[in-house]
């Protein structure tokens, strides 16, 4: 008896283009909202592929506007797909290709910003966090403006199992302006090497699967795009509290040429330079290492290390020396105002 596939079965029914989707209902991209679609079907299929398995799966994708990634999805033998974008303008559209899936496809309208994922997702998906990923996927084409602060807002989730990743270590393909991307994977002492590298790679093993050329997007957007794809590790490289590392990250990343002495000094008050000498002895990093010369290893240690100093001191963790130097400043300002009224 032949066996027809599934994929075959659960194919969608010959539908408009979407240029013509987008002609019928008005869609044009908005400029102020960075709305670039992808006609191209190659393309959006190729994003599909390398999400990886999607057959039997049940997929998010978020950001689908008029539905040039949502189509292939569908296509590609998903169970269930759900999308959640934030422009009403897409919902009749997005309804269209829902009924042409024979309801297979959800539609959302909110921002995902602010979208708990976890309610639904189903519960026969979920697994635990050791066992190999679930059968869910997130895939997105997200404007660049939105697609980095939800990769950092998402790398805290994947730290506390919440959110989608109170299922199981569910894999992101997220799309990025392709400098960002570089940045995501890069090695140490790659020119890329920074905050969000280290911050990604403790927690996901992250690969760049290809680049788009800017002119593959209606209209062009004057960057290129890299489509990454993430998959949280069993154990992250740290064991730290996500704000515990983010802060030595923030530090360390925010003078990435200079030593790593002078780049970590802003983590202590002026007058505790003791505690940094702590900090490198107990690492076991030199202190004339360049932060973007760090392996994810010598991260590991300078946070392990930077813990056990302010276990002793917990205050320290609230240390801001942007405070300090406001204060100062206020101070200077004042005093300045002072003196002007005594030479009065
Ligand atoms: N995925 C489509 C494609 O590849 O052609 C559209 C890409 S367009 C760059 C980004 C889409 O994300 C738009 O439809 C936009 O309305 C939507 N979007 C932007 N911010 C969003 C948010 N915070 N939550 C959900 N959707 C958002």
């Amino acid at each position: 008896v032949p066996v027809m596939s599934l994929q075959n079965v659960a194919r969608l029914p010959p539908l408009p283009t979407i240029q013509e989707i987008i002609r019928m209902f008005g869609l044009s991209a908005r400029k102020k909202l960075s709305q670039n679609f992808l006609l191209d079907l190659n393309l959006t299929k190729k994003i599909v592929k390398s999400a990886g398995k999607i057959d039997g799966c049940f997929v998010i994708e978020v950001g689908p506007g008029p539905g040039g990634i949502t189509r292939p999805i569908l296509n590609s033998g998903a169970e269930k797909v759900l999308v959640v974008e934030k422009d009403k303008r897409f919902l009749p559209s997005l309804q269209l290709l829902s009924e042409a899936s024979k309801n297979k496809l959800d539609v959302i309208h909110g921002d995902i910003l602010n979208f708990n994922l976890e309610s639904v997702i189903p519960a026969e998906h979920k697994v635990a966090w050791a066992d190999n990923p679930p059968n869910v996927h997130i895939i997105g084409n997200l404007p660049f403006s939105v697609a980095t602060p939800l990769i950092v807002q998402w790398l805290e989730s994947i730290s506390t199992q919440k959110n989608a990743w109170s299922c199981g270590r569910v894999p992101l393909t997220l799309t990025f302006q392709k400098e960002v991307a570089e940045r995501i994977i890069a090695p140490p002492k790659s020119e890329y090497r920074c905050r969000l590298s280290a911050m990604c790679q403790y927690l996901c093993d992250v690969k760049l699967k290809f680049t788009i050329p800017g002119r593959a997007f209606v209209p062009p957007p004057k960057v290129d795009v890299g489509v990454v794809h993430f998959t949280p590790k069993v154990k992250p490289l740290i064991s730290q509290p996500f704000q515990l590392v983010e802060r030595v990250n923030r530090h360390l990343f925010h003078l990435p040429n200079k030593l790593c002495k002078q780049s970590l000094s802003t983590l202590f008050p002026p007058h505790r330079e003791d505690l940094i000498c702590d900090m490198f002895e107990l690492s076991g990093i030199g202190q004339q290492v360049r932060p973007f010369q760090l392996t994810n290893k010598d991260i590991k240690r300078l946070c392990d290390a930077y813990a056990r100093v302010t276990d002793k001191e917990p205050d320290l963790l609230d240390y801001d020396f942007r405070d300090r130097t406001e204060a100062h400043a206020r101070r200077h300002r004042t005093q300045t105002v002072v003196s002007a009224l005594e030479e009065r």
